[in-house]
């Protein structure tokens, strides 16, 4: 007997959960997207014929390893290391690693899985694949991080390669990282082929790579503003986190003019009146990519606010950039946004609203940009640093800060395309449906595998 194709919300997320007992972040994810999905679904039946939200939501592969490496004191330690290829239909698999102590496989899946369609979105040809470690880096010599990256990449360099899949940076996985883990590759294989992205300049890395997911952020909201008849001079953010992320956001933003009130890390958020500008700005980037410290230590050197242990979304402003982790914004902190009047909310990190968030901000009016599209702009650098790579030729900044501008722009496109109801955008169900057809079209065309 022929099964309809149609399929309602909530059976469709109950097999989803019964196939992935407890992992609540990719229920998550999945219930975010599929939402939007399933009603355009039913409007192309080859769509909900060939089950592709289905077979999308289902990793291509998945692959679990030990990593042992030797600590400073002569101690044997042993990690976990994970690759998650989760839909190379468009492209290599390609997506960041993560290094955090709390990090799970459920956080992969759902990452894995909303890289698939921030790829896609890109226009580049880049698959869905997320990876990384419960390796804690925090409080670790380099040379620790050296003998562990060395060790992770000793078993992940059967699985990955420049047509097969192509891993970056995430939390906890910066320059020095993918330094030691593509040294590592290099030496293995005996191939310079650029099968990792973010890497130094001098050894195949790319200009504007490091800046991109925080310059990119501020392009689209610069691109949102201005189809709302708005714009970003003169008016005022927080901004979360004080990572790479975070950082190149705040850069970007002092350029369109925009007072910059707050950034943070896991220990607290700074709320500085006055601004935080370019001088500060260096402060923090020494403060966190060097010395490696607490953010409190801007409060001590700028007679700034520190309130440990809180997140900054009770300070009214007209700009809200979450670009620290996932779930940083939950329902009372939508609520205190909303009031107080937050223009915009855009994703620097990946999935930092609850579903719950999106609903108040959606309800109340408030212009929400996702991550899949907000934050593309790294990956699609990392895509540009793969061309380079091929071609053996290096593009200038200025190239590739006008290819970023015009890939965010197309993103924007994309969304207005797919996401205008009754003349308003609504960005999340754009980018949904953008990222969608892409993978789909491809995987239909492919058949049934
Ligand atoms: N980790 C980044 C992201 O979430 C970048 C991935 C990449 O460059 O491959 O998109």
């Amino acid at each position: 007997m022929k099964m309809s194709c149609k399929i309602r919300l909530d059976e469709f997320m109950a097999g989803l959960i019964r196939r992935n007992p407890g992992e609540s972040d990719f229920h998550q994810a999945v219930f975010e997207v599929a939402r939007d999905i399933l009603p355009f679904v039913e409007s192309r039946k080859i769509y909900c014929d060939n089950r592709i939200l289905e077979r999308m939501t289902e990793p291509d592969r998945i692959v679990i390893f030990r990593v042992s490496w030797e600590d400073d004191d002569g101690n044997i330690r042993a990690n976990r290391g994970y690759r998650v290829q989760f839909n190379n239909a468009i492209g290599p698999y390609k997506g960041g690693l993560r290094f955090d102590k709390g990090l799970t496989l459920d956080t992969l899946k759902f990452l894995g899985f909303e890289q698939t369609f921030k790829n896609s979105l890109t226009g580049l040809p880049l698959g869905g694949a997320k990876g990384g470690s419960d390796f804690n880096p925090k409080g670790k010599s380099d040379h620790e991080v050296m003998r562990f990256c060395q060790s992770f990449m000793t078993e992940l360099f059967r699985h990955i390669g420049p047509d097969t899949d192509i891993p970056a940076g995430d939390l906890g996985v910066g320059g020095r990282e993918i330094s030691y883990m593509y040294g590592q590759y290099k030496r293995l294989t005996n191939t310079v082929t650029g099968t990792l992205t973010g890497k130094g300049l001098s050894y195949g890395g790319s200009m504007v790579r490091t800046e991109a997911t925080g310059y990119g952020l501020v392009y689209l909201t610069d691109t949102i503003l201005t189809h709302h008849g708005n714009g970003l001079a003169g008016k005022t953010a927080l901004v979360s986190g004080s990572g790479n992320v975070a950082q190149h956001t705040v850069e970007k933003l002092l350029e369109y003019g925009v007072t910059v009130l707050t950034m943070s890390d896991t220990s607290g958020f700074i709320y500085d009146k006055n601004g935080i500008d370019a001088e500060k700005l260096a402060f923090i980037k020494q403060l966190k990519n060097v010395e490696r410290k607490r953010i409190s230590e801007y409060a001590a050197a700028f007679g700034a606010e520190f309130h440990e242990g809180q997140k900054p979304w009770k300070v009214p402003a007209q700009l809200a950039f979450p670009c620290a982790t996932q779930n940083e914004i939950l329902e009372l902190d939508a609520k205190a946004l909303a009031d107080n009047g937050c223009l915009v909310v855009a994703e620097g990190a990946n999935m930092p609203v609850s579903n719950e968030g999106i609903d108040i901000f959606d309800r109340a009016g408030v212009l929400f940009a996702p991550a899949k599209a907000a934050n593309a702009g790294g990956v699609a650098v990392s895509g540009l640093e793969m061309a380079q790579n091929s071609l053996r030729l290096s593009w200038t900044r200025k190239q590739l800060d006008a290819k970023l501008k015009n890939i965010m722009r197309h993103i924007h496109e994309q969304c207005v395309e797919y996401g205008t109801d009754e003349g308003r955008v609504n960005y999340r169900k754009g980018a949904n449906i953008a990222g969608f057809i892409k993978v789909a079209e491809a995987m239909v065309a492919f058949g049934n595998c």
